[in-house]
């Protein structure tokens, strides 16, 4: 058993618009390069070359058909690690190789004490966790903890590789625990949601529902108090689908 800190100095986390992700992969292809790319050689997976290339990819994009007929759109819904409060990726931990950072509240894997178990990845109900056959070891998004206090970088860069790359700005990052943030401030005024919280995580990363369609006699975007109750019933749905496709 691995100890959780009783509280943390900041919550970091994303903010991800589900509106104007457009499921484009470049976060996914930012973080992977940043993260599991090797240093001056790119291809540090099992068999890229082959027939069956594989890899940990610590950011992961899915698309989704929501809906039938006329109000049938599809979703681009980006997975990885939320960093939540209490999680118990961390708590199942045999080694202490897994924690969560008293300071600013960024749960990551030590590679020189994880065992390769496993055991938090059987733990983690977003599938979040990637385990790196290549290394022997578990991974995760580490909210880029090598970019974001690097002050060798110039400030814009200082930044998760996935929301820097991102060219529809649908990623934002920042303290979650400051309710005066700019992240906190987006999650109030779009109606934020968290991803399976009856599982008591408590994810920090939150995401914003997509706002409703516009049809042909509407030209331009509702705004977004008017899209929360206009159609709460379609957004929980959305939200019902993502936790189902989760559960599996
Ligand atoms: Fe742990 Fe999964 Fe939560 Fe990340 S998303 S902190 S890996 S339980
Ligand atoms: Fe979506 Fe942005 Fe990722 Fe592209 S880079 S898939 S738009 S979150």
């Amino acid at each position: 058993m691995t100890a959780l800190p009783t509280t943390t100095g900041q919550k970091l986390g994303l903010v991800i618009d589900l509106d104007t992700c457009v499921g484009c992969q470049a976060c996914a292809t930012s973080c992977k390069e940043w993260n599991t790319g090797g240093y001056s050689a790119p291809l540090t997976d099992s068999d890229p070359y082959g027939k069956n290339p594989d890899g940990a990819w610590l950011n992961r994009v899915h698309s989704y058909d929501v809906g039938e007929g006329a109000t049938s759109r599809t979703v681009h819904f980006p997975r990885s690690c939320l960093h939540c409060e209490t999680p118990a990726c961390v708590t199942v931990c045999p080694t202490g190789a897994s924690y969560k950072r008293a300071s600013d509240g960024i749960v990551l894997v030590d590679p020189d004490t994880c065992i390769g178990c496993k055991l938090c990845s059987w733990a983690c109900p977003y599938g979040a966790r990637e385990y790196d056959y290549a290394d022997g070891i578990m991974k995760k998004c580490t909210l880029c903890v090598d970019r974001i206090y690097n002050e060798h970088l110039p400030p814009e860069d200082r930044v998760p590789a996935c929301v820097r790359a991102c060219p529809t700005g649908a990623r934002h990052f920042g303290d979650l625990g400051d309710a005066e943030s700019d992240v906190s401030k987006l999650v109030r005024d779009r109606g934020g949601y968290d991803l399976l919280p009856e599982m008591g995580y408590k994810p920090v990363n939150k995401y914003l529902p997509p706002r409703p369609r516009r049809d042909a006699t509407t030209t331009s975007c509702a705004p977004a108090e008017a899209v929360a109750s206009s159609s709460g019933t379609a957004i929980e749905k959305l939200f019902a689908f993502a936790d189902k496709i989760l559960s599996r």
